[in-house]
């Protein structure tokens, strides 16, 4: 039986996994939002007690943490975060760099990249975690998308953006698309892969749909933390559920 120990924490818990939300209030859509409750559950039903913090625009940074998950927003949210990012560069980058494991999607996964031109012409610069730069469009990519990775299988979500973004050296895609566009309408490639940080053009959310994912983050944040981890037993009936409905065909 569990119950809450001197210190806090669970008791037979495996220990705390600190998951931070980077700025939920301006940058979620598509419900982004269910990709940080997915993690919350899953780091439960693995036998580790999640923490769900939130940063958002002018907050103190916290300290130890072990999980960044950050979604998607319109241009105009991309503006007004954008300063505010610039100013946490350091620590994102310092993070990444160590191998903490992050999750970034959309209006994020460009603004973890080196700059976001946007189809009026103005630049947001990126904190160039990862090497990849986007590019604003006419064009506006939207619909359901299949994706073929090594790392995680067949990878579903949706997307709706008019970036396009293109991968440099320094990252490899997240894998190559069945269905759907990605990361632009020529290369065939989606989302980008660098150390542990996994950026996605997917929302629908993306971790519901896709435990593969939300488990390597969790494993990664485990390993980095307590140098081991060990699986609980998740309740995936759900994620089936919402794989099936995903890839149905319409009647
Ligand atoms: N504003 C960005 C674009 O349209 C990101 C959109 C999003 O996050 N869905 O490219």
């Amino acid at each position: 039986s569990t119950g809450i120990g001197p210190d806090g924490v669970e008791q037979n818990s495996k220990g705390t996994i600190r998951v931070l939300q980077l700025y939920p209030r301006d940058m979620n859509i598509y419900g982004d939002w269910g990709n940080a409750l997915v993690l919350k559950q899953r780091i439960s039903w693995h036998g580790y007690t999640p923490e769900l913090l939130e940063y958002n625009v002018g907050d103190e940074f916290p300290a130890d943490v072990d999980l960044i998950v950050g979604g998607g927003g319109q241009d105009s949210g991309q503006l007004v975060i954008k300063d505010d990012l610039q100013s946490q560069a350091g620590v994102l980058t310092k993070l990444a760099e160590d191998g903490a494991p992050m999750l970034v999607i959309c209006g994020l996964y460009q603004l973890f990249g080196r700059f976001f031109k946007t189809r009026l012409g103005s630049v947001i610069p990126g904190i160039g975690v990862l090497d990849v730069e986007t590019h604003g469009t006419d064009e506006r990519l939207i619909g359901n998308v299949r994706v073929a990775t090594e790392e995680f299988g067949e990878v579903l979500g949706y997307e709706n953006h008019s970036g396009q973004t293109t991968l440099g050296a320094g990252v490899r895609p997240l894998g190559t698309t069945a269905k759907g566009t990605g990361n632009n309408s020529s290369d065939g490639h989606e989302g980008a892969r660098y150390k542990n940080v996994v950026a996605s053009y997917l929302h629908g959310s993306l971790l519901p749909k896709n435990p593969a994912i939300a488990d390597f983050l969790i494993r990664t944040a485990a390993e980095r933390k307590y140098g081991t981890f060990t699986a609980g037993a998740p309740d995936d009936r759900y994620a089936v559920l919402a794989r099936e409905h995903a890839t149905r065909r319409p009647r």
